[in-house]
């Protein structure tokens, strides 16, 4: 038996950890989980629970923060560091960090399992692995993507709920019904991951209905769960798939639901059957209201007909939504940000989410922009910041744009607020304008995600050193 302990930075219910702890269970290994953000004197904790191994569910942006908590560690007790998710996958220099024994590339259930089972013999030759060894690095070739979904576990929801009330708490609890995006959207990681998996199976893949459906009661009936989230990057990809799963769902669950979707596949038949069977809220990305932008520097392939068209169709089906939309995007103008105000503002987005782009190395756009001189040839991961603080692109009026975010959701939703805000954009940045972004994240997230005002609270106050 193994003793693996994960480690997260964030409050937040990631799936891996869930699905790999829960294969690891079911082979006999033993598994718990910290998030540093939430304990104190967790090295005598780590130290406490003894792990064989320590996994890190890293986010590009506090990869540094935990590359070097691993190093601590590693001086402190005798144990393996792995780390995995996108940014191991997509960063390999990772492997190259003091406290990092491997990396995992690519789905990591079977590499994980495969090391727990033979931690005490050769660990150096498992798919998906870069291992360091006497000060080299061995890099195991990729398997390939698993065919069969339905073959893993249910979700180990306990290991994150033994520990963290408040998530167990959250009335929203997350599913996923399948992997694997199809679209090219040059700002993603799905187009570079299809990459390094190309001829490595179907990288598009979705679990059996009746095996979602299980796995939903299961919760149902264990947590106190009031909404379902489908986090799928596109959970109305495949229609037929859809409404068979629709049907079931009303029949066998009858709970409130909210998903992710495209706004081009939201058609009269869909948005009326995901009404009929608790739809309350659905998320799309429209990223830009200018359709330059959009299609051609962000590569998102969605017209502005389609954007309406969705918008149209969920709200006469009295379906909230909300948007995700990015300023910032290389060779946007400041006009061209207002054209994502003024789009948000003719659909009547209720819950409108933006962020600063991050071009993450390596996607088309980090390439795009260095080709024509927005970011340093030399720009590396280490450049990122979590999200909303700034931009590293190039942009003419930069300052007005980085304003921009911060009133963004004012301007979508008190568009009588536009002439001050143009006044307002004009200032330097300034803590003021970030604290009134986050307000509206924080009304954002508790209208869209069902929270009480105490969580609400809650939420905003572990946002404020996060976004
Ligand atoms: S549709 Fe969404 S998940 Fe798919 S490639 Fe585009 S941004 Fe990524």
């Amino acid at each position: 038996m193994t003793k693996v302990l994960f480690i997260q930075d964030i409050l937040f219910e990631f799936i891996g950890p869930m699905q790999i702890s829960a294969l690891l269970k079911k082979n006999g290994h033993e598994c718990d989980l910290l998030i540093l953000s939430e304990e104190t004197n967790v090295i005598d904790k780590i130290k406490k629970i003894n792990p064989d191994i320590i996994a890190f569910s890293v986010m590009t942006g506090s990869h540094n923060e935990l590359a070097d908590f691993a190093k601590k560690i590693k001086k402190e007790i005798k144990v393996i560091t792995i780390f995995g998710g996108p940014h191991a996958t997509f960063y390999t220099d990772l492997i190259n960090e003091e406290g990092v024994d491997i990396i995992c590339i690519g789905e990591g259930e079977y590499a994980m399992l495969e090391l727990c089972n033979n931690i005490n013999k050769d660990i150096t030759k498992i798919k998906n692995l870069w291992v360091k060894k006497n000060n080299k690095i061995i890099k195991n070739e990729i398997e390939p993507l698993i065919e069969n979904l339905d073959e893993l576990p249910f979700p180990d929801r306990d290991i994150y709920y033994k520990r963290y009330k408040y998530l167990k708490l959250l009335p929203t609890k997350k599913f996923m019904t399948g992997r694997g995006c199809p679209y090219n959207c040059s700002f993603c990681f799905n187009h570079e991951l299809k990459k390094i998996y190309s001829n490595k199976g179907r990288y598009v893949r979705k679990r059996k209905i009746e095996k979602v459906i299980e796995e939903i009661l299961i919760l149902k009936k264990q947590w106190d769960m009031k909404i379902v989230r489908f986090s799928d990057d596109t959970f109305t990809l495949y229609k037929e798939w859809l409404l068979e799963f629709l049907d079931v769902y009303k029949k066998k669950v009858r709970l409130p639901f909210t998903c992710l979707a495209r706004a081009n596949e939201i058609d009269e038949e869909i948005a009326k059957k995901l009404k009929e069977t608790g739809c309350i809220n659905i998320f799309f990305g429209l990223e830009s209201g200018n359709n330059r932008i959009r299609n051609d520097v962000l590569r998102k392939n969605l017209s502005e007909k389609d954007i309406i068209n969705a918008a149209r169709l969920l709200h006469k089906y009295n379906i909230k939504f909300g948007t995700y939309n990015m300023l910032g995007n290389p060779t946007e103008s400041i006009e061209d940000a207002f054209d994502t105000i003024k789009l948000n503002t003719i659909i009547k987005t209720d819950f409108p989410f933006s962020t600063i782009l991050q071009p993450y190395p390596g996607t088309d756009i980090s390439k795009f922009s260095v080709e024509k001189n927005l970011l340093p040839e030399d720009y590396c991961v280490n450049d990122l910041t979590l999200m909303n603080k700034r931009s590293q692109i190039k942009l003419k009026n930069k300052k007005e744009i980085v304003n921009l975010h911060r009133f963004f959701f004012y301007g979508v939703k008190f568009p009588f607020l536009l002439p001050l805000i143009k006044i307002l954009i004009k200032f330097p940045e300034n803590k003021i304008y970030y604290l009134i972004f986050q307000a509206g994240v924080a009304w954002t997230k508790k209208s869209s995600f069902g929270l009480g005002f105490i969580d609400m609270i809650k939420l905003a106050w572990k946002l404020k050193s996060k976004l």
